[in-house]
C-alpha cells in the first residue's frame, strides 16, 4: 500500500546476521502534516487582522491625550512583534512544506555586502562589524532562503551582543572542499547545556532577555530547516561572557567555483 510510511532500521546482530527493524509510521506523519496545516492556517489568518490594527495604530495620535504617547508606543511595538511572529511561522510552514529546494546560483559578494549593511541597519554604530571573503566560489541553492538563514544568525549576533562588541562575518573554505559561512559576536554566550535544544522552536535561553530584545525564538529553526534543506549543517560553539560562532558548513556539492559558473 503506497499510503503507508514506514521507517526502517538496520541493526548489526552477529557477524552474519542484521535485525530488520520497520515501524510504521503512517499516522505519526499524517499527524504530523495536520499540525503543521493548521498552523500555516492560522499563521495565515491572523495575518489579515492584525495588518489593519497595525495600520490603524499607526495614525492614532491623539493631541488632547499626551499621557497615551507611551501606552501606544507599546501598542505598536507589540503588534509589530506578533507580525514579526506570524511572519516566521509562515516561513517555517512553507520550509517544512518542501523537500526540495530551488537551485540558484548564490552570488556570495553581493549576499556578504547585504549582510554587512542589515547588521549595521540593527547596530544603528553600537558594534564593529567587519566581513571577510576567502573563498571566490559562489553556492548553489536558494538565494531567498540562505539569505534568511544568514539573516537570522546575524541579526542574533547584533541583538545578544552587548554595545561595543564585535560581529564578524567570514566565507571560506572547509578541508574537503565545501564552504562555510560563519557570524561571530563578543556577546552573552550560549550556556553548554542549552545548546543540544537551541534550535528548537520557540526555545530560548533566557526568555526576558529575549522578549526584551525583540525575538520571536523562531529564528534559528528556520536556520536550520533552510539548511537542512541544502544538506548543510549549523555547527555553534559557544562561551558564556564571551561570545558565539554560528557556522553554516556546506558540502562541496554545494560550492559553484568560478570556472563552472562561467560554462554552466
Ligand atoms: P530569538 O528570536 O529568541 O532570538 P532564535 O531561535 O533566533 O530566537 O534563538 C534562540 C535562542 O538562542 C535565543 O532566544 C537566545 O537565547 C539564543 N541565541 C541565539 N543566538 C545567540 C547569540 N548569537 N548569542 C547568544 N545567544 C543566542
Amino acid at each position: 500500500d503506497p499510503a503507508i510510511r514506514l521507517n526502517l532500521r538496520l541493526i548489526p546482530y552477529s557477524e552474519e546476521l542484521w535485525l530488520l527493524v520497520a515501524r510504521d509510521v503512517t499516522k505519526l506523519m499524517r499527524l504530523e502534516e495536520v499540525r503543521r496545516d493548521f498552523v500555516a492556517n492560522v499563521s495565515h489568518e491572523l495575518r489579515t487582522p492584525l495588518t489593519v490594527v497595525h495600520g490603524y495604530l499607526d495614525l492614532l495620535e491623539p493631541e488632547d491625550k499626551p499621557e497615551w504617547a507611551p501606552l501606544l508606543d507599546e501598542m505598536r511595538r507589540q503588534s509589530q512583534r506578533m507580525t514579526q511572529l506570524v511572519e516566521d511561522l509562515l516561513t517555517l510552514s512553507r520550509l517544512e512544506a518542501q523537500d526540495e529546494i530551488a537551485d540558484d546560483q548564490v552570488s556570495m559578494a553581493p549576499m556578504l555586502a547585504t549582510l554587512k549593511r542589515e547588521a549595521e541597519a540593527l547596530s544603528q554604530g553600537r558594534h564593529h562589524v567587519t566581513v571577510e571573503s576567502a573563498l571566490d566560489a559562489d553556492l548553489r541553492g536558494s538565494t531567498r532562503e540562505l539569505h534568511s538563514a544568514f539573516s537570522n544568525l546575524v541579526s542574533n549576533a547584533v541583538r545578544y551582543t552587548p554595545a561595543g562588541g564585535d560581529i564578524a562575518i567570514r566565507y571560506a573554505p572547509t578541508p574537503d572542499g565545501g564552504a562555510a559561512l560563519s557570524v561571530r559576536d563578543t556577546g552573552y554566550g550560549i550556556p553548554a547545556s542549552h545548546l543540544p535544544r537551541i534550535t528548537e522552536r520557540f526555545y530560548r535561553v533566557s526568555t526576558s532577555r529575549s522578549r526584551e530584545l525583540g525575538g520571536t525564538g523562531l529564528g534559528l529553526s528556520i536556520v536550520k530547516h533552510v539548511l537542512s534543506l541544502h544538506q548543510a549543517r549549523l555547527a555553534i560553539e559557544s562561551e558564556v561572557g564571551a561570545g558565539s560562532t554560528f557556522t553554516c558548513v556546506f558540502g562541496p556539492e554545494r560550492v559553484l567555483r568560478r570556472a563552472e559558473a562561467a560554462s554552466a
